[in-house]
């Protein structure tokens, strides 16, 4: 059986995932992330970013990053049929998927990070503290975070494994 229990698992290579990925890195924590697709997703072509996600880039050192590759709206108005019932100063930043998979990518990729595509977590097995994967033999982690929102079809008793 493959022992990564000096890392940290991760389930799932979406914003989610790719950002804690990084914030453990520079927390001096190692991680893998296993992504069941062969590559990143794109569902959603554009994307827009709240101030709470703007604040996660900021303290991951990336607002720099982001701000190339995204634009800030100017002014965000909420309309009732053809009157504009609010408008105020936006502080939304919007971007392509890509683009923000991109950064969060590069960024964790740098920080020493791995990622396995094709690898597809398919239930986990709390009492001798493993999970299974599709693909290959079983592996064992001492913690395994998921990091999957928009897929879940995975058996789980438990979300972390400590
Ligand atoms: C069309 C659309 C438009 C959107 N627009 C916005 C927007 O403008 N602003 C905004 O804030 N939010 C938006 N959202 C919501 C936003 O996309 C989600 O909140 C966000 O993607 C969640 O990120 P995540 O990393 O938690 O999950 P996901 O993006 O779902 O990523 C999960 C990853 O885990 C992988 N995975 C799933 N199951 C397994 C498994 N068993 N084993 C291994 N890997 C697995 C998936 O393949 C995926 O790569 C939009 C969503 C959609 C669908």
């Amino acid at each position: 059986m493959n022992d990564f229990s000096d890392h940290i698992g991760i389930i799932g290579a979406g914003i989610s995932g790719l950002a804690l990925g990084c914030t453990l890195a520079k927390e001096g924590y190692s991680s893998i992330i296993f992504e069941k697709n062969n590559e990143l997703g794109s569902h959603g072509a554009g994307i827009s970013i709240s101030p709470n996600g703007l604040k996660v880039f900021k303290s991951l050192g990336l607002e720099e990053s982001l701000n190339h590759s995204s634009k800030l709206g100017l002014t965000s108005e909420i309309y009732s049929y053809d009157e504009c019932v609010y408008s105020a100063d936006s502080k939304v930043r919007t971007t392509s998927r890509e683009s923000l998979y991109k950064v969060l990518l590069n960024e964790y990729l740098s920080l020493g990070g791995s990622i396995y595509f094709n690898h597809e977590l398919e239930n986990i097995d709390i009492p001798i503290e493993l999970f299974i994967l599709k693909i290959i033999s079983p592996i064992k982690f001492s913690i395994l975070l998921l990091a999957m929102a928009l897929n879940q079809n995975v058996e789980i008793s438990f979300l972390v494994l400590i």
